[in-house]
């Protein structure tokens, strides 16, 4: 079989990929040779900057299918009928490192899905994790920069951590989960995700109820402990790609079950902390888990930086029959990924073939850097007009919400708002066994004996002091742990 010409980017065939034009044998190269220069500015253009959150990640498609019916909440179309499916593409990813680093770090574990429905996509940008560290926007980049370097030393700093999360008492639920074993997954299809978020279903009736969704795994929760971590850590940085990946080509395709937890508005009213507050959950004993659908990951793409590294998903990304809701970390979110994906992709990010809805996109943007479809041929480029037949569905209006309050700077909503201790406290004491208690102590104890001598008993005596408010017994475990004379 004739083999395919070898050329360069504009179509040209070569005659020689090996050597450089030269003047005679030795040389000098001959500036004419833009093969030798195409092929050097183009490699020196490989690497965009990486997500400045979660860099490290691996992704995966698959499909979603709906197997119970939530109708009387929601009219998203997707989940109007037991059976529908749709493709799904999801994206897992530690936080806190750069690309290269290792999978197994102590850290919430991104959890992004993307449904290609027929109304749009639907991205539901999750952790493993049911609540974070803040839950005001405003701190998240203070917060991310005591999660990477210290800009003197350029080293990971247990002294930034823990101060940052002393001065911020709302982070200690997810601190909690972060020190147990849940902060070290054995792998990827080991863990749930969670939509963190409250979001609203919006139903035919055009009623808004509040909602929560879990996605649950069905290989069953498996963790490392800090220093089966640690071990893997020095043997396989990429391990749980590595298993994600290998998991599937044995055909083992990992399934996760949706599921939600609906919360009525009067409901919230009545709840004794902010519903809309990322650092809290709703238990379950009151809100019970409702079963949604399946999902299932079946195909590892054929190409990672086209799929994965290009991958954008943004928590605006809903579709009728779900809506947003007044927590302010999803109201920063909204703002941030797309901002970040202009940034980091180019304003034309969605026309890349992994975040391409699968319907039609009818608008009036126009242009901009690597625009690579049609870019609206020669059709309008501005609404209205006489020409063209786009124009707005009045039928998807999300229905209008009542808000009665005044401007200012919130921080504690009602009377609960700062009881940032409840929770947590039932995270140690009722849901973790008497091993997994010992873990978590011994990873609090292990972390926090390396903050730096400065400030040092200040931090550890303020964060003592949260872990007392929740829980007696961890705070005089972790204070004779780092042997420190603790006085409530
Ligand atoms: P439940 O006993 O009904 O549920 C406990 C939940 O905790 C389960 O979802 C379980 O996940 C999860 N879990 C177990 N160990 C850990 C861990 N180390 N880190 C994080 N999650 C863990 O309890 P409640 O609903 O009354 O909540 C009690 C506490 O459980 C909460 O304060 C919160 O800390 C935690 N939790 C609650 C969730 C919720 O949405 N209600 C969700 C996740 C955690 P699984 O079943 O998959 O093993």
């Amino acid at each position: 079989m004739a083999k395919k010409k070898l050329t360069t980017a504009s179509g040209i065939p070569y005659t020689e990929n090996e050597n450089s034009m030269t003047v005679g044998p030795q040389g000098p190269i001959l500036l004419q040779d833009f093969i030798l220069h195409e092929k050097m500015a183009h490699f020196n253009r490989e690497r965009i900057p990486e997500r400045v959150v979660h860099a490290k990640g691996t992704g995966a498609f698959g499909k979603f299918t709906v197997t119970h019916d939530i109708t009387k909440y929601t009219k998203a179309k997707l989940l109007s009928k037991i059976g529908n499916e749709c493709r799904v593409f999801v994206r897992f990813s530690t936080v806190g490192g750069e690309k290269g680093s290792a999978d197994t770090e102590r850290d919430p574990r991104g959890f992004a899905m993307k449904f290609y429905t027929e109304d749009g996509n639907w991205d539901l940008v999750g952790n493993n994790t049911p609540v974070f560290f803040i839950k005001d926007p405003k701190k998240f980049g203070d917060f991310i920069h005591t999660q990477k370097r210290d800009p003197r030393t350029n080293l990971k700093s247990p002294t930034m951590m823990w101060d940052f999360w002393s001065l911020n008492p709302e982070s200690l639920h997810q601190v909690m989960i972060l020190f147990s074993d849940r902060g070290t997954p054995y792998s990827y299809r080991h863990v749930n995700g969670y939509g963190s978020h409250t979001f609203s279903l919006i139903n035919a009736k055009n009623e808004r109820i509040w909602v929560k969704f879990h996605v649950k795994t069905l290989q069953g929760i498996k963790t490392f402990t800090g220093p089966e971590a640690e071990a893997m850590k020095a043997k396989d940085m990429d391990w749980a790609q590595r298993d994600l990946v290998e998991a599937i080509e044995r055909k083992e395709f990992p399934k996760w079950v949706m599921k939600i937890q609906t919360m009525t508005n009067e409901q919230a009213k009545k709840f004794r902390w902010n519903p809309f507050d990322l650092t809290k959950i709703w238990p379950h004993t009151e809100f019970p888990l409702i079963d949604v659908g399946i999902m299932e990951l079946n195909e590892i793409p054929s190409n990672y930086f086209r799929d994965v590294e290009q991958s954008a998903f943004e928590p605006a990304h809903v579709v009728d029959g779900i809506g947003y809701s007044y927590d302010k970390m999803l109201q920063g979110r909204l703002l941030s990924y797309p901002d970040t994906h202009r940034y980091r992709l180019g304003v034309n990010y969605e026309q890349i073939p992994v975040n391409r809805p699968i319907n039609q996109v009818n608008n009036y943007e126009r242009d901009g850097h690597m625009r690579v479809d049609s870019n609206g041929d020669d059709k309008p480029n501005y609404s209205p007009n006489s020409f063209d037949d786009i124009a707005a569905d009045e039928s998807y209006k999300a229905p209008a919400q009542k808000l009665d309050s005044d401007m200012a700077y919130w921080f504690d909503r009602n009377e609960n708002d700062d009881d940032h201790f409840t929770q947590p406290g039932w995270l140690f004491r009722k849901v973790m066994t008497d091993d997994q208690r010992q873990n978590t102590i011994h990873n609090f104890v292990s972390s926090m004996s390396k903050i730096g001598t400065h400030k040092r008993e200040e931090i550890i005596n303020r964060q003592l002091g949260y872990f007392y408010k929740a829980d007696i017994e961890l705070a005089l475990k972790v204070a004779e742990g780092l042997g420190i004379d603790f006085k409530p």
